[in-house]
């Protein structure tokens, strides 16, 4: 304790988002971790909105031990903007993300640490082995990443979430980017600098449930397609050439049987398969176009990207209330 006083080397950033139930094991298991590191840490825990008391706990948290800071964020902004909001607010050389419920586990920031000192820019953590997570989750993580390996044309490493250690340079270049949807394993893909994996086996969640439902993993998944990859627009031309295409020759077809010796048939199942078909074909087409351009209008807002109500232990020199 009075070690807030001296400039942090760590800054941890962890988004909280209705956790009371395992606070205090991840107050005891990152303050271990914090004896064990080589150089003074601080902890900033961002209140992404909680309603169950977490915000209260994390106060109590701050009086007890200088070292654990808060930033109450004045609503639920979603994951990715309070690990934002918590990366403007931190004042170490290098900044550990991590989730609140243990699943990342603390442990293992001795190792990237080692590999930080050795050079490394930025260190993620590889899931080997997801435990406790459903076959669905499992399936449909595991289709997005290969999916997102075809479609952005930068390279994610394959199952990577946001637990990392990043140095100061490129939480620099991150805060610095302003795009609002913010898809930030992506982000640190693009940023490039000299990266490296650890690998751990993810444990379950040590208490409460999942904050990550399907809408919000969909949503994710879209951000994380939709603002680093224009090729299903491309996809889409190529299916509207395709279609025009085979209309033409549909087209030529007709002609010979109305000018040719053939008597006219009625035509009117062709004509409807086509409608509904070509109606189908514009509908996905204006779809995916209408995503993109629902983003464009989402960045030429220019809203902050969060609003900080209140915060406890940040230093004026890195405090940073709304996000832009
Ligand atoms: N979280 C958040 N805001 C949200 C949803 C989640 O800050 O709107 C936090 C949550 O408290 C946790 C982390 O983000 O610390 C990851 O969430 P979760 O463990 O529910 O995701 P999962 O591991 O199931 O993908
Ligand atoms: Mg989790």
């Amino acid at each position: 304790m009075g070690e807030s006083i001296e400039t942090p080397t760590y800054s941890f950033v962890i988004p909280i988002y209705n956790e009371i139930s395992g606070l205090d094991e991840l107050h005891t298991r990152v303050t271990a971790l914090l004896e064990k590191l080589d150089a003074p840490a601080e902890v900033v825990l961002v209140d992404d909105g909680s309603s169950d008391g977490s915000y209260e706990k994390m106060i109590e948290l701050h009086k007890t031990d200088s070292r654990f800071k808060v930033l109450h964020l004045s609503r639920n902004f979603g994951h990715q903007i309070a690990v934002t909001a918590g990366l403007d607010n931190t004042a170490g050389d290098a900044v550990i993300i991590m989730d609140a419920d243990l699943q990342d586990p603390p442990e293992l920031v001795i190792e990237m640490a080692e590999k930080w000192r050795a050079g490394y820019e930025v260190v993620f953590a590889v899931r080997k082995r997801r435990e406790g997570e459903g076959i669905f989750k499992k399936i449909t993580a595991a289709m997005f990443y290969k999916l997102m390996r075809k479609l952005a044309q930068i390279d994610i490493p394959l199952n990577t979430g946001d637990f990392r250690l990043v140095d100061r340079a490129v939480v620099d270049a991150i805060c610095a980017m302003p795009e609002s949807s913010r898809f930030l394993r992506g982000m640190f893909a693009w940023a490039g600098f000299k990266q490296i994996g650890v690998e751990f086996d993810r444990p379950e969640r040590f208490a409460g449930e999942t904050k990550y439902p399907l809408r919000k993993m969909l949503r994710l998944a879209a951000d994380g397609i939709l603002s680093f990859s224009s090729l299903p627009l491309k996809w889409v031309l190529y299916l509207g050439v395709f279609v025009a295409s085979i209309s033409f020759i549909y087209g030529l077809i007709a002609i010979i049987i109305r000018v040719g010796p053939f008597s006219a048939q009625p035509g009117w199942a062709s004509l409807v398969v086509l409608i509904t078909f070509l109606g189908g074909v514009q509908l996905i087409a204006l779809g995916i176009i209408g995503q993109y351009l629902g983003r464009v209008f989402d960045e030429v807002r220019h809203r902050p990207l969060y609003l900080v109500s209140k915060s406890h232990g940040i230093d004026e020199t890195v405090r940073k209330h709304i996000g832009k």
